[in-house]
C-alpha cells in the first residue's frame, strides 16, 4: 500500500501533462482514448488527469464494451473545434493492445483508416512481436513507459530507438547486483534500484526501493542523454547461480527453441546438487518425442555447447559439472514455464 498526497498528485498529473506536450501525445488538439482500470491503477488515474489538463478530449473506455466498439471509437470522425478528426492517441496495456491490433488487422482495416499519431504501453513488458504488430496495424512506433505504483513520481520511457530512458529529474536508478549489492560493471544485468527526489514524494520517499526487476544499463544512439535500459530482462525471483555466474530462464529457453527435438515451447528445470565430490547443475528438459540412445547423446551435446552457461568460468574450470538430462515426453510440470516472445492473444 502506499500514499500520495492531494499536492503529489496534482504535481504528478502537471508534469505528466507538461510531457504529454513536449513529446506531443497530450495537448489541446488531441483526442486521447484510454483502456485503462482507472479505479485499480494510478498511473491510469494520472494520465487520464493529464489529458484532462492538457486540454485534450479525453476518452476513458475503461476495460468495458468489445473491441470492434473500441475499434470503431478509433475510427469515427468527430468535428470538433481546433481538434484532430480522429482519436490521436491511444493508451492501453499490451495484452488489450495485442488483441485490438489483431482484430484491426482481421477486419482488413488499414493504418490510414485511422488518425493514430501515438500509441502508449506499460505496466507489463511490451514485446518485439507486439511492437512489430502495432505499427503493422496502425504505422505507429509503439512507446512504452515503465514504471511502479509505488514509484509513480519516477520511471523510464522509450525512444525513437525503443530504449527506456530514466527521468533523471525525478529520481536516480541503480544498477545491483542480486547477490553483491554492489554496482554492476556499465552493460551487465542487475536489479533496478531506485530513490525519489524530494519534493515528488514528500509523504513516502521512496529510497533505494529494491524492484527485483533486472535490467542492463546501455549507450542509446537516439541522442538522448539520461541513463537508458534496454528493456526489463526479468525478475530476480527466477536466478539461477550456476557455475559462479548468475543466469536467468529466458536466455536459457530462447537457446532451447532451436531443438526441433524438444517441446516447444520449451520446458525444463535447472537446480543445484551439492554432491560429496563437487558442485553439479542438473538441467533437465522435455524432450517432444522418443529419441534413440545415439542421437539423445548427440543431442545433449549440441544443447550443453548452446547454453548460456557453457561458458561460465566454474564449469570451464571443471568445479561444477553440468548434467543434462532429457526427459520423456509429458514429463515436466515446469514452475517457470517458457513463454514465447508476445502476449496470448485475449
Ligand atoms: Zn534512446
Amino acid at each position: 500500500m502506499f500514499f500520495l498526497t492531494s499536492q503529489e498528485f496534482e504535481r504528478f498529473t502537471s508534469l505528466q501533462a507538461i510531457a504529454g506536450m513536449v513529446y506531443d501525445f497530450l495537448g489541446p488538439a488531441h483526442i486521447v482514448q484510454l483502456h485503462l482500470p482507472a479505479d485499480l491503477s494510478i498511473a491510469a488515474k494520472i494520465l487520464t488527469q493529464a489529458a484532462n489538463k492538457s486540454g485534450a478530449l479525453t476518452l476513458p473506455m475503461g476495460l468495458v464494451g468489445d473491441l470492434d466498439e473500441s475499434l470503431d471509437s478509433l475510427l469515427q470522425k468527430r468535428d470538433v473545434p481546433g481538434k484532430f478528426r480522429q482519436v490521436s492517441a491511444l493508451f492501453a496495456a499490451p495484452g488489450y493492445l495485442w488483441a485490438l491490433a489483431s482484430r484491426s488487422l482481421q477486419r482488413g482495416l488499414r493504418p490510414e483508416d485511422f488518425g493514430i499519431k501515438n500509441i502508449s504501453s506499460g505496466g507489463a513488458k511490451v514485446s518485439r512481436d507486439l511492437r512489430a504488430l502495432v505499427t503493422k496495424a496502425w504505422g505507429v512506433t509503439l512507446r512504452e513507459g515503465y514504471s511502479m505504483a509505488e514509484m509513480v513520481s519516477t520511471g523510464a520511457y522509450s525512444c525513437d530507438e525503443g530504449n527506456l530512458h530514466f527521468l533523471e529529474y525525478s529520481g536516480i536508478l541503480e544498477v545491483l547486483d542480486p547477490v553483491t549489492r554492489e554496482p554492476v560493471k556499465f552493460g551487465d544485468v542487475g536489479v533496478a534500484v531506485f530513490t525519489s527526489f524530494y519534493p515528488d514524494r514528500e509523504l513516502m520517499p521512496i529510497l533505494r526501493y529494491w524492484t527485483r526487476d533486472l535490467v542492463r544499463l546501455i549507450a542509446c544512439p537516439c541522442g538522448q542523454i539520461t541513463v537508458a535500459i534496454e528493456e526489463v530482462i526479468g525478475r530476480t525471483d527466477h536466478m539461477m547461480i550456476v557455475g559462479g555466474q548468475n543466469f536467468y530462464p529466458q536466455p536459457i529457453g530462447d537457446v532451447l527453441t532451436a531443438f526441433s527435438e524438444l517441446v516447444q515451447p520449451p520446458r525444463f528445470h535447472i537446480r543445484n546438487e551439492e554432491r560429496t565430490t563437487m558442485l553439479h547443475t542438473i538441467v533437465e528438459i522435455e524432450c517432444a518425442t522418443t529419441l534413440t540412445e545415439a542421437a539423445r547423446a548427440e543431442l545433449v551435446e549440441k544443447i550443453r555447447l548452446a547454453l548460456p552457461f557453457s561458458g561460465a568460468m566454474h564449469i570451464q574450470l571443471g568445479v561444477v559439472q553440468c548434467e543434462i538430462h532429457l526427459m520423456s515426453p509429458g514429463s515436466i510440470a515446469a514452475p517457470f514455464r517458457y513463454k514465447l516472445q508476445g502476449p496470448t492473444p485475449v
